[in-house]
């Protein structure tokens, strides 16, 4: 290790580093991905004493699976314990009272400035992966700006370092609002060998996919030695690639006996110690299929703790294969075979390891990646890069309020980013799947997060630490006033946010909006405000378990996958098609009728977290997953969320003993009428209305009503929801995605006369508690169930947590 941290270019840099960050509050270092910033200036700042007294480093991660894997890897360099260099971030870590080095998410920190404005425990903080400009570290260095100052005025001075893959940092440097001073640039020398790069002749075809798969065949047929690294945009692009590959280039043994044969006639020795993963290879009985060593791991890999151990067992499944692969199949295979690896960011960090693990002898590696590769993880011994030049981002459009996710060009920085991932070990190869007349035309750099996304969160957790005028915030690149305004106005209308007029006698802005009670429990919860709002008024007719299993499945990315890429397609009769029809119909027989057909997709999530409580094994939940075509890293998340969530409103209300290991049962019809109102509740700004004429003005629609937005244009509900097809008037939906039309996903059906109470247009909320005696609570007779109201007053009655 020794060896290998002094051959990192920053080693060689390091006294400048300590330096300059000794002689300066702020420090912006820039270096290429790969040349130590994230393993060792954190060491560095440990060795020269910043972390000696009580306070401690830490350092800020745009990505979970970063924190955790490089916590783990600074760890083992400098031989600490998980205690004393940890991680944390939204649902676990390992930090505790002795910790020294702190890996967190930026949302973590973020928090962290909420109760602790001048962060007393931190001696530096280090914001690493800057040019990524996500939201929460542009937001960060924002506040940092200030807390420098703070605590220098304090005579405790708190060190920020910027760590940037980029040299693109002006925006922090330049940027007179955030300093007065522009801080010094550390720029440190990666040794970068040449890379050639090819162009494409023509323009780029519609299949990058097809193009990019023939690129890497040739490349692995015609060229020397050396691994390659395929950008593509999605996670279910990455395993379409790679399973194309792997048919291709086929399994090394085909099977287990014959496998188990090479095993025990030439691998006693190293496979001995390693019982678990023989018996895992037995349970399969499969062969010996790189493949299925992924697959299988998932049950294992999420169980176990995240540090020690591992290791051992990680390295002999790379020593099995290389036995495995040099008797049996050089042989046979004139194509040579290959190591396939898919990596992308919501896969498992362990899975992620893989990618620094040896290569298996004679395998050439072949990492299909989507954009995480750019930046945030290296991948050693990489010679060629194929660059599919396109990425898939988020759009958002303030105005409208559709959110899309758009295949577009990349940007000529993560061009260059990309091809310059061949050139870390020796001269490599860039083949860039578009002309260079395409690559002339692409923007200099992307945009920024926080231009491309609804800032309601944003705007919440800036008001709940007491910044008001959002718009004077120091943000490096500010949000558009429209995107402020809209949020402001959803959370106004969330009831978070009141009026209040200026009290400053200026010209200008005549009123601000001020966080209301209601808002400052909002603010509480790790969720985006919608789903908070729907917790808010959740503890009415013991609704609050399910609220909570709903909103923990809504905060989870990506729960439902439409794709069959995730599980493994043994059963190579049946068609990705029938599949997925079987798919569609377990899932409609799953949603039910009536009441609970109307709560539509959210009875879906709301149903697969009940049958996940009624199968404890993880073995059922695997067989949920497959028949519902859920993500199975999703279930996991969920329930973390749900007990994280649990636990959260447990210390915020007093005497709730909300427990923690219930079974959830399926919601009664009452329950799910009141869960509608709940869902409008949070998408008050969300809702559909069905246009009836569509089938005479536009008769290719027939299969999917046409329906208006407040906005105006016209969407369409998916055909994957399960109320696709169904005779809805209103309905509201968690977001609009574009694809061939505009789609709502996530849509549930809700009544006209609930919209003045559930969704007005213009309201003030008074918090009263439930148990006010002033404001007794009248519940609406009309039948009997509606979520009560305040007599009096307008909206429904939500509890308020006291700060
Ligand atoms: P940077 O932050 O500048 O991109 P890093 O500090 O992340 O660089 O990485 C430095 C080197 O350490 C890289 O060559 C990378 O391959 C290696 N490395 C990082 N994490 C691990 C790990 N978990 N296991 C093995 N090697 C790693
Ligand atoms: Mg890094």
């Amino acid at each position: 290790i020794q060896v290998e941290r002094l051959r990192l270019p920053v080693c060689k840099e390091e006294q400048w580093i300590v330096e300059t960050i000794n002689e300066h509050d702020v420090v912006i270092i820039c270096g290429e991905t790969g040349s130590g910033k994230t393993t060792q200036i954190p060491q560095f700042l440990y060795e020269a004493g910043y972390a000696h007294n009580s306070g401690i480093i830490g350092i800020t991660e745009p990505r979970r699976v970063a924190a955790t894997c490089i916590a783990e890897r600074v760890a083992h360099e400098m031989n600490l314990t998980s205690q004393l260099v940890s991680y944390q971030i939204r649902y676990e870590g390992t930090a505790g009272e002795r910790t020294k080095i702190k890996f967190m998410t930026d949302g973590v920190l973020l928090k962290e400035v909420q109760y602790d404005f001048e962060l007393t425990k931190y001696n530096a903080i280090i914001i690493d992966e800057a040019h990524e400009r996500s939201t929460y570290s542009d937001i960060l260095i924002g506040f940092l700006s200030r807390i420098v100052r703070l605590r220098r005025k304090r005579n405790n001075p708190l060190k920020l370092v910027i760590m940037s893959a980029t040299l693109k940092v002006a925006d922090f440097k330049m940027n007179t609002k955030l300093f007065h001073t522009p801080p010094p640039v550390v720029n440190i020398d990666a040794r970068q060998f040449s890379v050639t790069i090819h162009f494409n002749r023509h323009t780029p075809k519609r299949d990058y996919i097809e193009e990019a798969f023939r690129k890497v065949c040739k490349i692995h047929r015609k060229l020397p030695d050396g691994g390659i690294l395929v950008f593509v945009t999605s996670q279910s692009e990455v395993h379409l690639l790679c399973s194309k590959l792997k048919k291709t280039f086929p399994k090394p043994v085909s099977n287990f006996k014959k496998m188990s044969e090479v095993i025990q006639t030439e691998a006693v020795a190293p496979f001995s110690s390693s019982s678990r993963l023989e018996n895992r290879m037995i349970n399969k009985n499969e062969g010996l299929n790189l493949n299925s060593y992924e697959n299988t791991d998932d049950d294992e890999v999420d169980e176990r703790d995240s540090e020690d151990g591992d290791d051992v067992d990680e390295s002999s499944s790379d020593e099995q294969v290389a036995i495995v692969s040099s008797t049996s199949f050089a042989k046979e295979n004139p194509d040579g075979p290959m190591y396939v690896l898919p990596l992308y960011s919501l896969l498992p960090s362990d899975k992620q390891a893989l990618v620094f693990k040896p290569v298996p002898a004679g395998f050439r590696l072949c990492v299909v990646a989507t954009n995480v590769a750019e930046t945030s993880i290296t991948i050693p011994n990489i010679k060629y890069v194929v660059d599919t030049g396109k990425v898939k981002t988020k759009f958002y459009d303030a105005v409208t309020g559709v959110s899309t996710f758009k295949v577009t060009f990349i940007s000529q920085a993560s061009a260059n980013q990309r091809s310059g991932r061949a050139g870390r070990t020796g001269p490599g190869h860039c083949y860039r799947l578009y002309s260079s007349a395409v690559f002339s035309d692409f923007e200099e750099f992307s945009e920024p997060e926080i231009a491309r996304k609804p800032v309601e969160d944003l705007v919440l957790q800036l008001k709940d630490i007491g910044v008001d005028r959002v718009k004077n915030f120091p943000f490096p690149t500010p949000p558009s006033a429209q995107a402020i305004e809209s949020a402001e106005r959803l959370l106004y209308r969330l009831g978070a946010l009141e009026v209040v007029p200026c009290s400053i006698a200026t010209s200008k802005p005549k009123k601000i909006y001020r966080l209301t009670d209601l808002g400052r429990t909002l603010a509480q919860f790790p969720l985006n405000p919608r789903y908070s709002k729907m917790l808010s008024l959740s503890q009415q007719h013991q609704l609050m378990p399910y609220v909570v299993a709903l909103v923990a499945a809504l905060s989870v990315q990506e729960v439902f996958v439409n794709s069959l890429h995730h599980h493994k397609m043994e059963d190579e009769n049946c068609s990705d098609e029938k599949k997925r029809l079987e798919m569609q119909q377990a899932r409609l027989e799953l949603v039910g009728k009536g009441e609970a057909r109307l709560l539509g997709d959210n009875m879906l999530l709301l149903k697969v977290v009940c049958l996940m409580d009624a199968s404890k094994r993880k073995e059922e939940w695997a067989k949920l997953s497959e028949k519902y075509g859920i993500r199975w890293k999703a279930l996991l998340e969920i329930s973390k969320m749900r007990k994280q969530l649990i636990t959260l409103l447990n210390t915020l209300i007093p005497d709730l003993n909300l427990s923690n290991n219930s079974t959830l049962k399926f919601p009664s019809q009452v329950q799910a009428k009141l869960l509608r109102q709940i869902v409008l509740s949070g998408h008050v700004d969300h809702i559909a209305n069905k246009k009836n004429d569509v089938r005479k003005v536009d008769p290719t629609h027939i299969s999917s009503f046409k329906f208006k937005i407040l906005s105006d244009f016209h969407v369409f509900i998916h055909p994957s929801s399960s109320l696709f097809k169904n005779k809805c008037e209103y309905v509201v939906y968690q977001y609009i995605e574009e694809t061939s039309k505009l789609y709502m996903k996530g849509v549930t059906s809700v009544e006209l006369e609930w919209l003045p109470l559930f969704a007005p247009t213009d309201t003030r909320f008074d918090p009263v508690k439930l148990d006010d005696p002033d404001n007794p609570p009248v519940f609406d007779e009309v039948d009997g169930h509606v979520m009560c109201h305040m007599s009096g007053k307008f909206g429904p009655q939500f509890w308020a947590v006291p700060r």
